[in-house]
């Protein structure tokens, strides 16, 4: 039978894309607050102030830049009453055998509540920035919230708990400044730990992390934050994921508390363009309007039991936050297992479906996703590959539009499939296996849109084109379910035998692309994205222009006019990494220094200390230390803090790396070897400075390229072989 209604069916089209939009408006970031206004009230605009200071220019620890900042922030703590203090401290991460040391200055500060004794709020977001990045959103928003909500906080009577202010230092190159922090004595008085970050420059500030044991701070969380966007899926699958913040550093210590963070605008992520002029105002005041109403909140709260089982929450539509205990979703399963068990069995008795019809529509089903899914994989490598110097994990400028655009293929796709199925499949019999299979997902039908739409598009904004399939996926779950009224569309709007909708959708889809594509043509505003280093080898005098991109592209093929793809052999021996390589004009640049201060045997143990430091203000050490035999070496620090080096096999035989971060200006460390007598020891030193040698650049960047992020890119670097 078909049914058949222009009219009608126009309408349920106009109404699912009003909803499926409606949904993510909903979530759309709060306006500015103007600096006008009250001033107990946080303002996004006042904040802005802050960030324009801090996001200059880029900022990375060690950096010229990084002590201006620091300046700035300090002058702004102390007129805020903070009494800050810089805690300078050496910090070592030690992992799988290589240490990376961070020298750090955090900025710690102090606002006085009236309880004696009682724990403290602290607020935490990092002031330092990707060494190519200018930081506005990362994490820029999240100092001028914390500083705007310390001034907002100051305009009422005192909370109970004092609040401590940390602008940690060091997150970028390995969350050192958090690290630092844990030794400093306030942490043991630290009761809640709020933390502001940033995977972009826009969209809503999602608390994306919450301590385990989480029912406390969420049901807090649902009732203080004024515009709350929290998930507990999101929960989940953040918590299996490698991706660090300070906020990790605090949650392994078994701090309570909520990490909060915008995603969009990944594309600006750890770049030039992460500027104040690009930042969403409206991403700051959601930040600033959450984190001022928890302090208040949680500044007079008890802080004494902060841990409860944890339970289930989600944006239902816009801020409207539903929560519940976990037990709670007995019930749901059992409520949702008796309506599928009654619907089927209905079903069947009415004629509609059999049994053999709906595990049919079952398998269908998943057949066509699994399709569909599976289709958008040659699908997004033509995309990809219509781009030659897209990186598409490094993010697309037009993701909205090649959301859009992949929304339209794969619906396109879907009902076309779904056309066909119909042909020998009943609609109910389908429907029964859609509900079939998103009961074995747990999901419910009309609040889908609101609950799945939003969740679907971050997904996409979150993998973008390096994984669209988990979008794809979800959306036609989300489809599976909408079938009845996508159906009834898609037949009234046939023309004869032929699906009109399916067609115009993949046709509007294809064009949708193609104009995405076109809109990725690198403009001052969408800049390419370029990767390129300096590396000069100060023995041999041999000089290598290297790129992570093995191809070249329009500004950097100046440097590969005769380029191979091979590891980087001239400068690190023992790499393996591959790069564009190219050889470069050797320029007389001072090498970074390592002088022996002490060199003794005493008994067993020959005590080596080196003073090293970079000749030109590069702020990072690289050490390759290669002792003969490589279990000569007992023991290695440096600035009197032990490193946990193990030996590590490559193509020179064994050798052991360490790598110091944050150094300002031409600061010398001292690194101590404890060794077997009579063993040699080569030491391979290289001093990193941010930037390239600019007497070499005949073509100078122009303004619709910038320096790709990474710690590898943009990098003049230094190297010196000693051997003692
Ligand atoms: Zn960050």
């Amino acid at each position: 039978m078909q049914y058949r209604n222009g009219a009608v069916a126009a309408f349920i089209l106009l109404a699912l894309t009003g909803l499926a939009f409606l949904s993510l408006y909903l979530l759309s970031p709060p306006a500015p607050v103007p600096a006008t206004a009250p001033a107990a009230a946080f303002s996004a605009e006042r904040a802005m102030q802050h960030v324009r200071q801090i996001a200059q220019e880029p900022h990375a620890m060690g950096t010229a830049a990084h002590a201006e900042v620091r300046g700035y922030l300090l002058r702004q703590m102390q007129a805020l009453g903070l009494e800050p203090q810089v805690q300078e401290a050496t910090v070592v991460n030690n992992r799988s055998g290589i240490a990376t040391v961070g020298h750090v200055y955090n900025l710690v500060g102090r606002l006085k509540g009236t309880g004696a004794g009682g724990k403290a709020v602290l607020l935490v977001a990092h002031y330092d920035s990707q060494p190519n990045a200018r930081g506005a959103g990362d994490d820029g928003a999240g100092v001028a919230a914390i500083l705007e909500t310390v001034r907002a906080l100051k305009q009422a009577e005192p909370l109970a708990h004092d609040v401590v202010v940390l602008l940690s230092d060091g997150e970028e190159y390995g969350l050192y400044g958090a690290k630092a922090f844990l030794g400093h004595p306030w942490a043991n008085e630290v009761g809640l730990v709020l933390n502001l970050e940033a995977r972009g420059n826009t969209g809503p500030s999602m608390t994306f992390e919450l301590s385990p044991q989480n029912g406390w701070v969420a049901r807090q969380y649902v009732q203080e934050a004024p515009y709350p966007f929290v998930s507990s899926l999101a929960y989940e699958i953040y918590r299996r994921m490698p991706n660090d913040t300070d906020f990790t550093v605090f949650k392994d210590a078994g701090y309570s508390g909520l990490n909060s963070a915008f995603i969009d605008g990944f594309v600006h992520y750890h770049r030039s363009t992460d500027s104040p002029e690009n930042l969403n105002a409206g991403s700051l005041q959601q930040h600033g309007s959450n984190l001022l109403a928890l302090a208040r909140h949680f500044g007079n709260t008890s802080l004494s039991q902060t841990k409860a089982p944890d339970i289930v929450f989600f944006n239902l539509a816009g801020s409207w936050v539903v929560s519940y205990p976990k037990s709670l979703n007995i019930l749901w399963v059992s409520l949702t297992s008796l309506l599928l068990l009654v619907t089927l069995v209905v079903g069947v008795q009415k004629q509609a479906t059999s049994l053999r019809q709906v595990i049919i529509g079952f398998f269908v089903y998943l057949l066509m996703l699994a399709a569909v899914t599976a289709l958008f994989i040659p699908v997004n490598n033509l995309v990809v590959g219509l781009m030659p110097t897209l990186r598409p994990a490094q993010g697309v400028h037009g993701v909205d539009m090649f959301f859009v655009a992949y929304l339209l293929l794969a619906l396109g796709l879907f009902l076309l499939l779904t056309w066909l199925a119909l042909r020998w499949l009943r609609l109910f019999s389908l429907l029964m296996g859609v509900f079939i299979l998103c009961y074995a997902l747990l999901l419910a039908l009309v609040p889908a849109i609101f609950i799945m739409f939003p969740i679907v598009q971050v997904v996409f904004v979150a993998f973008g084109l390096s994984l669209p399939l988990g979008m794809v996926a979800l959306l036609l779950l989300l489809a599976g379910l909408l079938l009845p009224l996508l159906v009834l569309v898609e037949q009234s709007f046939s023309w004869g035998r032929v699906p009109l909708l399916p067609l115009l959708l993949l046709l509007l889809g294809t064009a949708a692309v193609a104009f995405a594509i076109h809109r990725e043509d690198p403009t001052p505003e969408r800049p390419l994205r370029s990767h390129v280093s300096y590396f000069l080898n100060a023995d041999t005098g041999q000089a290598v222009w290297a790129s992570a991109y093995t191809t070249a592209d329009e500004w950097n093929r100046q440097f590969f006019p005769a380029s191979s793809v091979s590891p980087l052999k001239e400068v690190y021996p023992h790499a393996r990494i591959v790069y564009l390589k190219n050889e470069a004009e050797q320029l007389n640049l001072a090498a970074p220094l390592a002088e022996v201060l002490q060199d003794t045997v005493a008994g067993n143990e020959r005590v080596l200390r080196l003073r090293l430091r970079s000749q030109r203000q590069a702020a990072h050490l690289e050490l390759v230390l290669r002792p003969t035999p490589a279990e000569a070496l007992q023991s290695a620090a440096v600035g009197g803090k032990a490193l946990d080096l193990e030996p590590i096999e490559t193509d020179r035989g064994e050798v052991y790396f360490a790598r110091l971060h944050g150094l300002p200006g031409s600061k010398a460390v001292e690194l101590e070897l404890r060794l077997t007598p009579g063993a040699p020891v080569e030491l391979l030193l290289y001093d990193q400075s941010i930037g390239l040698p600019q007497q070499l650049v005949k073509q100078p960047r122009p303004s619709h390229v910038i320096a790709e992020h990474g710690r590898d890119s943009n990098l003049t670097v230094v190297r010196k072989r000693y051997t003692f």
